[in-house]
């Protein structure tokens, strides 16, 4: 491969889009192997039969399965700091503030948020069914999926003056406020739960992480639209990964064309000078001695306008000049006359008789 190269252009650009592709694949089977085994999870009811189908199977555990039930307090809810009305089981508070920070690159205002204060809050809970079987849920805060519902959103905007403003341009920092909000998971809330139900020893019921690290669900939607939204996330990642893998390809692909350009110039200017040498052979043989080697004598005011050193041995077409070597015609960086600029058809020796 002499002479083949990789720009450092074409080397990131080629090795950005691998990079990305193999990240987005593996987020795709990530996620197909989820969808996979929720398709296998049984749909569970939670009814008085649930203890009878976790007796009669190995362990009394299911490792991966499906429940919808209702969410119940086991104790004391949690209330909300905004709507005492509002009691639930998981709470979330979070105060978020919010600048504009002036970036010099793409010379615009952008967005940046920081996380001024965050507490989780959690009470244990049940799933009940309708003839108020329960089941406890442990862990609930490793669990994805969207379980809890905003009950309070609040934006404190900060109000200035024009010094501050002022300041602010010249500091490239503007404070533009703080977020509050609340969220929680309510109860009465219908809630679907997919991970691992057990039966334990003390007669209860209990939802918790799968312990083969598959991916722990708690979800106000139900299973089917879990499912999709699930099914969604793993096409984009698909196509993510197809387009980058193309990108790569395209990158290749213009490497290659390059390398068979430089190729094919290399083999007709290897064809040109086996041509041009058989010809100054001919001439040689045709014009005796004289011609066209041994003119050390002319070489100096008949010396080639590039290297100023060797004799003009050769004339372009069609413009017919004689102004350099034939090894300053084949360093030419474009195939035009270097005299009246242009273009060579073709390259003849000249000799003299
Ligand atoms: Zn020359
Ligand atoms: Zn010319």
């Amino acid at each position: 491969m002499d002479g083949f190269y990789v720009k450092l252009v074409e080397g990131v650009c080629l090795g950005s889009s691998l990079v990305f592709s193999g990240f987005c694949y593996y987020h795709y089977k990530k996620n197909q192997t989820t969808l996979d085994k929720l398709d296998d999870a049984p749909h569970l009811p939670i009814n008085g039969s649930l203890k009878d189908i976790l007796k009669a199977t190995a362990g009394a555990c299911l490792q991966y399965a499906v429940i919808e039930g209702a969410v119940q307090p086991v104790d004391e809810p949690l209330t909300s700091h905004f709507k005492k009305e509002t009691a639930g089981v998981l709470q979330k508070f979070m105060l978020r503030e919010h600048r504009l920070v002036w970036n010099s690159l793409t010379r615009t205002w952008m967005d940046s948020e920081r996380v001024l204060h965050q507490r989780v809050s959690a009470v244990p809970f049940v799933l009940v069914g309708p003839d108020e079987t329960s089941v406890r849920v442990l862990c609930p805060l490793q669990a994805s999926g969207v379980h809890m519902e905003v009950t309070h959103e609040k934006f404190h905007q900060v109000i200035y003056g024009l010094g501050d403003i002022v300041g602010q341009y010249l500091s490239g920092e503007k404070l533009k406020g703080q977020l509050e909000t609340e969220e929680m998971l309510k109860a009465g809330a219908a809630l679907t739960g997919v991970g691992e139900v057990v039966l334990d020893t003390d007669g209860s019921l209990n939802l918790r992480p799968p312990s083969d690290g598959s991916e722990y669900f708690l979800s106000l939607v139900d299973f089917d639209t879990l499912r999709g939204e699930l099914n969604s996330t793993a096409f984009w990642w698909k196509v993510l990964a197809i387009a980058s893998a193309l990108a790569g390809t395209a990158v290749l692909l213009w490497v290659g064309r390059r390398y068979h350009h430089q190729l094919r110039v290399r083999r007709e200017q290897e064809q040109e000078r086996r041509d041009f040498e058989r010809l100054l052979v001919e001439a040689q043989r045709i014009g005796g001695p004289d011609a066209p080697n041994d003119r050390d004598e002319e070489c100096v005011e008949n010396a080639c306008v590039i290297c100023l050193s060797q004799p003009r041995n050769c004339v372009l077409l069609n413009c017919g000049h004689v102004c350099c070597c034939y090894n300053c015609y084949q360093a030419l960086p474009q195939r035009q006359c270097p005299i009246c600029r242009q273009d060579i058809s073709r390259v003849l020796p000249i000799y003299n008789v």
